[in-house]
């Protein structure tokens, strides 16, 4: 036997940097004749160099992180442990006999979301709220196809995200933009103008992105309903309402949630995410396949679906998402709905303290977010609601959601989340204050803030223009 000195240099024992020939199942013409010319370096100084990279980048685990309609919040370290068991690590193409214990979680998760979106079946498959929102243009589009409707439009109000037209779009339908009302809600005068045959559906959110709940939602349903049409719910924040309401008692026929943003998926950096989409009775027979069914004895994916719009994702769908949402409601239970408490109690404590200082366009009672702005600041100091996001870098606060909603100039939309606590609400106060009272004295220095990022002001028109997308050394 070989002692340990005498064996090969770990790994394979294949020297990569020169020409490989003890691989003999390679072809000759697919060999490396070269030097391969990796950098030389330890893992020691890999490792500092990624670490310092990661340093320099902003995250919740550091401060503060109120970007608006985007629910930053703490996500529970157990769910990602969990989401990581061996048994939850299977292979995408696993058949379902052999995926019973996967397929039973995402059928307790179907029927958990049922219960608080109140709705009668439902798809985990999208994987991402965009998605979600055209999974649910397509289903409608579809039920409307099958009556032998044509019907071409969809109305979304000028609050919307800007997913919301994209998606409709992209599922075939012409978009109707109607304006919001003095209290920052849909104007039903405006609504019942455009409120014709041709009309497919109305895409709202509720509450909507200025943080403000469409008191007339049942009427709006009820027009809506009276003319033929559907009614789209963008259930992307749904900590504003979770176990206090639902859609199905505001009258919505399809709902998407972003398991992400509500239900404890860290999603900075775009993903992965799940766009769940959950229907009436009556739109069923249109969901994507496949669904999760139960038939008393096993659990199965179910394409047996009348009218289905056809697969939206493969396999499975991002069940790693799945898992960390089942495992954070039933952590939660009968208190997720102090979750939405939570939420709507920080965002007004918040709104109240800082309507002093920067200017408030509505000013009613907001729910899981709000919207100030800069206007103020702009006119009497020259200092923008960029400056002032970035100056809030400099106090180790995450700058919130700018220039969305569109309907507001300046805008600053501001979501504290469930999460966090009065001391860290108070200090984000502190700041804020301390943001306008320099706006005031000392304008210079928020003008040419950030001073403590490890990048400092871009030229933002510069990138915009002539975008350097090459890589250099
Ligand atoms: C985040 C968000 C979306 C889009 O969700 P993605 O997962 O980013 O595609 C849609 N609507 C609202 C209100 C949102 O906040």
């Amino acid at each position: 036997m070989k002692t340990i000195f005498e064996k090969s240099n770990g790994n394979s024992g294949i020297n990569l940097t020169d020409k490989v020939t003890d691989i003999d199942f390679i072809s000759e013409k697919y060999k490396r004749t070269n030097k391969i010319g990796l950098p030389q370096l330890s893992e020691l100084e890999v490792m500092r160099h990624y670490k310092e990279l990661s340093d320099m980048n902003f995250c919740i685990e550091k401060g503060f992180y109120p970007l608006g309609s985007c629910t930053m919040k703490y996500n529970p370290k157990v769910n990602e442990l969990l989401a990581s068991l061996d048994g939850f690590n299977i292979h995408p193409n696993t058949k379902d006999e052999d995926a019973q214990g996967c397929l039973e979680l995402m059928y307790n998760l179907q029927n958990a979301l049922l219960e608080i979106t109140g709705m009668d079946s439902i798809t985990l498959q999208p994987s991402a709220g965009a998605h979600g929102e055209m999974t649910g243009m397509m289903i409608i589009k579809k039920y409307f196809e099958t009556l032998k409707e044509n019907r071409t439009k969809v109305i979304i109000p000028d609050s919307a995200h800007g997913t919301n037209p994209a998606s409709a779009k992209m599922a075939g339908f012409d978009i109707i933009e109607i304006k919001s009302n003095k209290k920052g809600q849909i104007d039903i005068e405006a609504l019942k103008q455009v409120l014709d045959r041709d009309v497919a559906a109305i895409m709202m959110t509720n509450p909507n992105t200025l943080g403000i709940f469409e008191e007339n939602v049942l009427q709006i349903s009820e027009l809506m309903h009276q003319n033929g049409s559907l009614l789209y719910y963008d259930g992307a924040n749904f900590n504003a309402i979770m176990g206090h309401t639902n859609p199905k008692l505001m009258g919505f026929d399809v709902v998407h949630l972003n398991l992400h943003k509500t239900f404890s998926t860290p999603h900075g950096g775009g993903g992965p995410g799940a766009g769940v989409v959950a229907v009436t009775e009556k739109l069923k027979q249109y969901l994507p396949v496949p669904i999760i069914n139960f038939d008393g004895k096993k659990y199965y994916r179910d394409y047996n679906i009348e009218h289905t719009i056809g697969n939206v994702k493969g396999f499975y769908g991002n069940f790693s998402v799945l898992v960390k949402a089942y495992a954070y409601i039933l952590m939660l239970g009968k208190n997720l709905k102090y979750v939405s408490e939570n939420a709507v109690l920080n965002a007004n404590y918040l709104k109240e303290k800082l309507k002093q200082y920067y200017n408030l366009p509505y000013d009613e009672p907001c729910m899981h977010e709000f919207v100030i702005t800069g206007e103020k600041q702009k006119e009497e100091n020259g200092v923008s609601t960029l400056h002032i996001a970035k100056a809030l870098m400099d106090g180790n606060t995450h700058p919130p959601t700018v220039y969305f909603p569109l309907i507001v100039h300046e805008a600053m939309m501001i979501e504290p989340t469930e999460s966090e606590n009065k001391q860290r609400l108070d200090e984000f106060v502190q700041t804020m204050i301390h943001i306008a009272n320099e706006c005031k004295t000392h304008p210079q220095d928020i003008l040419s803030s950030p001073h403590l990022a490890p990048v400092k002001k871009i030229d933002e028109v510069t990138a915009a223009r002539h975008p350097d997308l090459n890589y250099k050394e």
